[in-house]
């Protein structure tokens, strides 16, 4: 392998030791002997070089290769911006498969399943999660024409996907990742619903039932709703839509799967109708995408754009500046990507979507000092929410003058409406950031902090402890801070209940169970509201609720405009298909 040289006069990051045991078991590059060949200087300008190389294909680009590659090169080890995993790990590389996310179909037919099986098996190896609609599948017990006998159904062939993807995951960059879908007038939705019940069943999987406007009449009415057969469109049975419902919240309250999500929402903003109909998401379902799409995402750090200086806290123009590079960077990913599947590539060189989200909004209100929940918090998240979805297409439109729009433009509802022309179909998505944020040593996505200090497992058994920096620093300010509270802080995670503490640090400084559930969704909707694709987000809930307040989450949810909604009572028992670096 070819390693770029690195320039001299360029700075070395200051990377966390956190952030240096991830990198290093995962994402150097390594050589025959499983030593790494690169430093963590290397990987990120092997990254930058690479994807600013892409740049040469374009003549109208007013960038200069070598300057773009050290913008893009500071704009990472300052940690203002990242891209996704599988970028940082296979930029420059032979394998070169750059993206996160991707959605297979599953076809009613042998051929289409084991097909299937295999493409995911490919993309998992490079390190990408896969989502899968089983919708079209037949039910269990349904005729076979060609041999007489009797179809498995959704669920049984679930498991086949799942034990593929253990065994690819010992060999592969990280374990893979899948996110199942029903649909929930599939006749085999009871099934599905419980198809995780048990511990250990379906590990690699995420869960969700699609939610249409059809069933969520039927269960405001009361009434009865028809289950169809995929293989005729046929009526095959009918369900109570109240017990089904009923059933998904219970099932969510034990174990925290299935999630759901509202798929007629979700095709209202597909941009391309003209395709066909997008039926799945990527594994932790915050990229809706059309079967045999890949999206590659990147996060910007909000923490760094704090300014004390400025009239509300906030660097607005350097949030401009950062957000016109990172599109420039994600469109860049997506010509430097080699994608395990002729079909993928041609439906991404279509689209050409991709997915620029946020991490580090609970320093940021940190360091503002505003309460996550509270009013102040909604009302700014959508402004900034809002000023990334503009600029984001204002850059968008930049590179569409540049490089031409994206292939399917003139025949997505962006020409209809007569906005545009964009390079990009789709620009913004709120992912979860596990890794990304470890590595910028921020909070991940728009979620509030876990706790204010604690013991992390990384990988192989190693412990970290992390205390949250704008915490400890609100503490010594205050002159409240002691290593003995911060020892109880890291047992405890929250404050909410040390009333020695100065009021003011006890509001601002709060964990995912000092806010109610309403706000953590209430967070999601305001996000959503200016997000193209969707948002990650979990909806705490102490161990004490009841399904009733489930129920009334969901409901919610749907009333909010939100594209789905994931649970998680404390203490259930499920054990996540996990997507933050104690997965690694
Ligand atoms: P990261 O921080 O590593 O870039 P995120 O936690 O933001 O990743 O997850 C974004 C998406 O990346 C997920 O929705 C999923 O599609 C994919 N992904 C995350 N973790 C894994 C994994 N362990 N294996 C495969 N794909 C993953």
């Amino acid at each position: 392998m070819n390693m770029p040289v690195v320039p001299t006069d360029i700075e070395k990051p200051s990377i966390n030791p956190n952030a240096e045991i991830v990198l290093r078991k995962r994402y150097l590059r390594k050589g025959p002997d499983g030593n790494p060949v690169e430093d963590v200087q290397g990987m990120f300008w092997r990254v930058a070089s690479a994807i600013a190389s892409e740049e040469v294909k374009y003549a109208k680009s007013s960038f200069d290769v070598d300057r773009l590659a050290r913008e893009f090169y500071s704009l990472m080890t300052s940690f203002r911006f990242l891209p996704n995993s599988p970028t940082l790990m296979n930029a420059g590389t032979e394998l070169g498969q750059l993206a996160a996310c991707f959605v297979l179909p599953v076809g009613d037919s042998m051929e289409d399943i084991f097909a299937s099986v295999r493409d995911a098996a490919l993309i998992h190896k490079s390190g990408g999660g896969t989502g899968f609609s089983f919708s079209r599948l037949r039910r269990e017990g349904a005729r076979v024409g060609s041999t007489g006998g009797v179809a498995s159904g959704p669920v049984s062939f679930m498991k086949i996907f799942n034990t593929a993807t253990e065994q690819v995951k010992q060999g592969g960059t990280r374990r893979g990742a899948n996110m199942g879908i029903l649909r929930v007038d599939h006749p085999d939705i009871l099934k599905f619903i419980s198809c995780k019940e048990r511990e250990g069943e379906l590990n690699n999987f995420n869960i969700s039932v699609a939610l249409t406007e059809k069933f969520m009449q039927a269960v405001e009415a009361d009434e009865e709703y028809s289950l169809i057969a995929p293989q005729n469109g046929q009526e095959d049975g009918r369900l109570r839509a109240r017990e089904v419902f009923a059933l998904l919240v219970r099932k969510a309250w034990e174990s925290g799967d299935p999630g759901i999500v509202f798929l007629d929402r979700i095709n209202r903003d597909n941009p391309t109708p003209k395709q066909g109909e997008i039926e799945s998401t990527n594994p932790c379902g915050e990229q809706p995408l059309l079967p045999y799409e890949a999206c590659n995402l990147g996060s910007i750090n909000l923490a760094t754009i704090y300014d004390p200086n400025s009239d509300d806290g906030i660097d607005w123009d350097e949030f401009k500046r950062i957000t016109h590079l990172a599109v420039r960077f994600l469109d860049n990913v997506i010509d430097a990507s080699r994608y395990p599947l002729d079909k993928i590539t041609e439906t991404v060189g279509r689209n050409r979507k991709i997915g620029l989200g946020l991490m580090g909004w609970a320093d940021l209100l940190f360091q503002l000092r505003v309460p996550y929940n509270s009013q102040e918090a909604l009302i700014l998240g959508e402004k900034v929410m809002k000023f990334l979805q503009a600029e984001s297409k204002a850059a968008s439109k930049i590179l569409a003058e540049e490089r031409g729009a994206f292939a399917a433009y003139d025949e997505s509802t962006y020409a209809d409406k007569k906005v545009g022309p964009y390079r990009n179909a789709t620009t913004t998505t709120i992912a979860p950031t596990g890794t990304l944020s470890i590595i910028a040593g921020c909070s991940s996505g728009i979620e509030p902090l876990f706790a204010l200090s604690f013991t992390r497992n990384v990988m192989d058994g190693e412990k970290l402890v992390e205390a949250n920096p704008y915490f400890e620093q609100a503490l010594r300010e205050t002159e409240s801070y002691s290593k003995a509270l911060m020892e109880d802080v890291a047992k405890k995670g929250s404050i909410a209940h040390m009333e020695l503490l100065p009021d003011d640090i006890r509001r601002v400084f709060v964990t995912a169970h000092d806010v109610e559930p309403t706000y953590h969704l209430k967070m999601q909707a305001a996000f959503q509201k200016f997000t193209d694709n969707a948002v990650s987000k979990t909806v705490n809930l102490p161990s004490s609720a009841s399904e009733e307040d489930i129920r009334e989450i969901y409901w919610m949810a749907y009333e909010m405009g939100c594209k789905g909604v994931t649970v998680y009572r404390d203490g259930c028992k499920a054990s996540q298909v996990l997507c933050t670096g104690e997965a690694e």
